[in-house]
């Protein structure tokens, strides 16, 4: 297996992959006509709400970090403007299919989910299409160079993670489908929700999907890596609703080991709730940004306690534990708890 500081390092050549640019909305019927954007996926409006002078953090995975800590990543300060940005539509498309969320306040109306989740999967699908691409990138490198014992199992590393990627890629497009159709046709009914609604703004913000592989209560769902079986995907957001913090939750209705996933949250006790969000963001989402006055006041064991969390879910040398999500005995914040609320479960 790779080790970690390998795969930081792909990571490195696969944010550069992630440059080049495609409108996932484009069908024959509907050519684009106008240039691919820089797509937010957090909202700009929703980032202001947390950012200080314009700036919010996130984590830096870049080459020049990894090299000078030995394969870590850190936490960085990132402007607005260029945190959370993806070049998966175009202008016309985007402004076109987000209008309901973009200009209207958030508030978790049903086609504001779909949006929501058409959203994370498609850019989980972008970020797909752009792996196996540098994946395929770094094979015929690696495909060119001497062919000692090293180069061949490393050669054979990246075909097997290759091959995953591909099945990855294959139910990210089902997935995206289902969500374009599920919009046009305004059938919002396919989708199931859960949103928990909190007191106070968040100090974190997150948007992103992933294949839960283990509830809050350390019982695992998923086993990822199962060529017969197809992923079911989890949209999970913090963001800011009513000048509060949301948690919302968005899945294919019927799907059970999302349900499970989502059911396993409700059932721990309301105090934790913030606490075990954060702690989901940072094992599950890169796609995360937290206010910077929040991170500063955390002592130095818990950010490494954090940092660690995303360290492993980037690394493939590591498998996730069960009781990865189960809640570690330090409470990282608490928004105060408000309420909870089902859609269509
Ligand atoms: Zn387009």
């Amino acid at each position: 297996m790779p080790s970690d500081a390998e795969f930081w390092s792909f990571a490195s050549t696969f944010q550069r992959f992630l440059k080049h640019k495609l409108c996932l909305a484009e069908d024959p019927g509907d050519p684009c006509n106008s240039s691919i954007i820089d797509a937010h996926t957090i909202p700009r409006s929703q980032l202001k709400k947390i950012a200080e002078d314009g700036h919010i953090y996130s984590f830096d995975s870049s080459l020049s970090q990894l090299a000078k800590s030995d394969g870590n990543i850190a936490i960085k300060r990132f402007g607005i403007g260029r945190f959370s940005v993806l070049n998966c539509f175009c202008g016309r498309h985007d402004n076109a299919i987000f209008l309901d969320i973009e200009d209207v306040p958030l508030a978790f109306s049903p086609r504001q989910l779909a949006l929501l989740h058409y959203r994370t999967v498609a850019s989980e699908l972008y970020r797909k299409i752009r792996m196996v691409e540098a994946t395929n990138h770094q094979l015929e490198t690696l495909s060119k160079e001497q062919k000692t014992d090293q180069d061949r199992r490393i050669l054979d590393d990246v075909r097997a993670f290759n091959e995953g990627q591909k099945l990855g890629l294959r139910d990210g497009r089902v997935a995206f489908d289902e969500c374009q159709r599920i919009l046009n046709e305004k059938d919002y009914d396919c989708l199931s929700a859960l949103i928990i609604r909190f007191d106070r703004m968040p100090t974190i913000m997150s948007v992103g999907g992933f294949y839960p592989e283990f509830g809050f209560d350390g019982l695992p769902l998923q086993r990822l890596g199962d060529s017969e079986e197809v992923y079911e995907t989890i949209s999970f957001n913090i963001l800011a609703s009513e000048e509060r913090a949301a948690v919302a939750m968005i899945w294919r209705k019927g799907q059970k080991n999302p349900l499970a996933f989502a059911r396993s949250y409700e059932k721990q006790p309301s105090n934790l709730y913030t606490t075990l969000a954060i702690q989901a963001c940072f094992e599950h989402l890169e796609n995360t940004c937290v206010q910077q006055k929040w991170w500063d006041g955390l002592k130095k064991v818990e950010q490494d306690l954090l940092l660690r969390r995303m360290q492993v879910a980037g690394s493939l040398s590591e498998e996730r534990i069960a009781s990865c999500l189960q809640y570690s005995g330090v409470t990282h914040d608490d928004w105060g708890f408000s309420c909870l609320q089902h859609f269509n479960i």
